[in-house]
């Protein structure tokens, strides 16, 4: 199972955070992991193997949508920050609009996003 991982600069540390803290589940399952770009660099400073795709704003969420409409990603963590503006905000839109038409688990924050690792 692929899933994505998304966190906006404010929200990166708690992306860290809520990975360690489900590294177990992650492990065991098998979970492969893909992110935007820098979020991908955080992720991997911390241990993980994921396949980091562009940064955020040069179209990676874009490249995330695109896996997701083809039913290559199965779940959708990002972590957003509401009290930040952000150049790419057509491609978030879009990234959150195809889970919907492709029925795809999102996790907007990390209360969320702890209902849904358990759940893997
Ligand atoms: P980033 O992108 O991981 O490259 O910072 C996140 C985002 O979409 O803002």
């Amino acid at each position: 199972m692929e899933i994505a991982l998304i966190a906006h600069d404010g929200k990166k540390a708690e992306m860290v955070q809520f990975l360690n803290a489900h590294r177990d589940i992650l492990e065991q399952k098998k979970v492969q992991l893909v992110s935007t770009g820098t979020t991908g660099k955080n992720v991997k400073k911390a241990g993980f193997e994921v396949n980091a795709l562009l940064s955020g704003p040069m179209g990676g969420d874009a490249q995330i949508a695109a896996r997701v409409a083809e039913g290559l990603c199965h779940m959708v963590l990002f972590f957003r920050d509401p009290l930040d503006k952000h150049p790419h905000e057509p491609d978030i839109l879009m990234l959150m609009r195809l889970c919907d038409v492709h029925n795809v688990p999102l996790a907007t924050n990390p209360a969320t996003a702890e209902l849904l690792i358990r759940a893997v």
